[in-house]
């Protein structure tokens, strides 16, 4: 989307009226439009047919049908869920799988393939990842006897990582390269095919967290010949709170690498109850156990509305939203004090946008609080001071981006952040 923006609130309706993406908005609960929601990136919306399909499914699967709905419905749901995923990242059918949540799948993963790649001691990774990816990491060393080290690439600006520092840690004896694809905080995003270029001509692996950029930006999982990925579906796949995770293991490797975790569900034939594990063939020998069954059958719908628009549109529009916000934050918050804490060029970035400032927390409360307003606005505060907005192609809209900068400037000139206090809470 190449636009000549205008500050104008009229601007805004303009494009909201000639969105081809717009009819998407009414196929989401949104049942209040006092209130301006830019956390799909955290936990996505509610579809209605997820709506009307847990309450089915809670009637009919389990009431009525009870033990029955698993042959009908419930036990080749985590694959039948992961084909369509594939979808969405790029891959093929039979190297996606809905399971456990993304710390456990990027357990998985990573002890697999570092027991894979017996011999090689070092993981890399960066300083934007994800603390609970770091976290994972940190524990499987600890497992292997603290034989191993864990290398950071850094960042010079708090915006980028460097290309040259990562590129330089990724050496012969790296076992395994382990990146958030788009950052939560800046929403920096990797070239893929650079990073897995890099890495494979060292012999190392490459393992996406692909929380932040699945169903955001086009991921191209097969085209860049990629090893594994984990990622979240309560984000921007809009599958519910807590809604199991996603992991993918290319084709060719599905046959070498073993799940460290050895559940039944990931045995070759569950219901014989045999009692020496025999490992599943195929994606599925990454399963573990009984996974959450309405969490997952809610995963579905989300799916679908994103498989219908397909990534590409859904992508142009959220670089349209990304630079309209750009565009109105530099017209009119600059002057208070804020600055953009993403990478300037679209092609760099996820589909959220950090601005920094001071006072971030305050103002984010403000937003949040209401204040003197009468329309909240939710995005989300992510220490040391950025407030994160994530744009959702399928239900932002561009009046919604004007609104809330409009509001922005209201709080600053009045100082209405000042109600508020600086104390944390548990979840920001
Ligand atoms: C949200 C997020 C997670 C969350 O992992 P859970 O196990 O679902 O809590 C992990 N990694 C990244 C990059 C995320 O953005």
């Amino acid at each position: 989307m190449k636009i000549n923006f205008e500050t104008t609130p009229e601007f805004a309706r303009q494009i909201d009226k000639n969105d081809v993406l717009a009819k998407f908005r009414n196929q989401f609960y949104i049942d209040d439009d006092k209130t301006i929601y830019l956390d799909g990136n955290s936990l996505g919306r509610l579809p209605l047919k997820t709506k009307d399909l847990i309450a089915r499914a809670v009637q009919k699967q389990w009431g009525t049908d009870l033990i029955e709905s698993w042959n009908k419905n419930w036990y080749t749901k985590p694959e039948v869920l992961g084909n369509k995923i594939a979808q969405i990242i790029g891959a093929s059918d039979g190297e996606v799988i809905v399971s456990d949540s993304t710390s456990v799948n990027l357990y998985k993963l990573a002890k697999a393939a570092i027991n894979f790649q017996k011999g090689k001691t070092r993981i890399v990774s960066d300083v934007f990842n994800f603390p609970t990816d770091l976290y994972i990491l940190q524990g499987i060393i600890r497992e292997l006897g603290n034989n191993y080290e864990l290398v950071l690439a850094n960042s010079k600006d708090e915006i980028s990582i460097d290309l040259d520092d990562l590129k330089s840690k990724i050496n012969e004896n790296t076992a395994l390269v382990v990146l958030s694809m788009v950052a939560f905080k800046s929403a920096f995003l990797y070239d893929a095919n650079e990073i897995t270029v890099w890495a494979h001509q060292k012999g190392a692996l490459v393992l996406w967290d692909l929380s932040h950029a699945a169903g955001a930006v086009p991921v191209e999982l097969n085209k860049t010949n990629a090893d594994l990925a984990v990622g979240c579906t309560y984000k921007y796949l809009n599958g519910g709170p807590g809604s199991p995770a996603f992991l993918y293991v290319r084709k060719d490797l599905q046959d070498q690498l073993s799940s460290p975790i050895q559940g039944w569900f990931g045995e070759e034939n569950p219901f014989e109850f045999g009692l020496n594990y025999r490992s599943a063939s195929g994606i599925r020998k990454f399963l573990t156990g009984t996974p959450p069954v309405l969490n997952l059958l809610a995963i579905e719908p989300g799916l679908d509305l994103l498989i219908e628009p397909g990534i590409d549109n859904l992508y142009e529009k959220s670089k349209g939203l990304s630079e309209y916000f750009i565009f109105l934050t530099s017209e009119f918050l600059f002057e208070f004090g804020f600055e953009i804490g993403s990478p300037l060029d679209p092609a760099q970035r996820g589909s959220h946008i950090s601005i920094k400032h001071p006072e971030a927390y305050r103002i984010c409360q403000s937003l949040i609080h209401l204040g003197n307003a009468e329309l909240k606005i939710i995005p989300d505060f992510r220490e040391p001071d950025n407030i994160r907005f994530g744009f959702t192609p399928l239900y932002t809209t561009f009046t919604e981006i004007w609104k809330t900068v409009e509001r922005l400037g209201i709080i600053m000139k009045t100082h209405e952040y000042e109600l508020f206090g600086s104390e944390r809470n548990a979840v920001t």
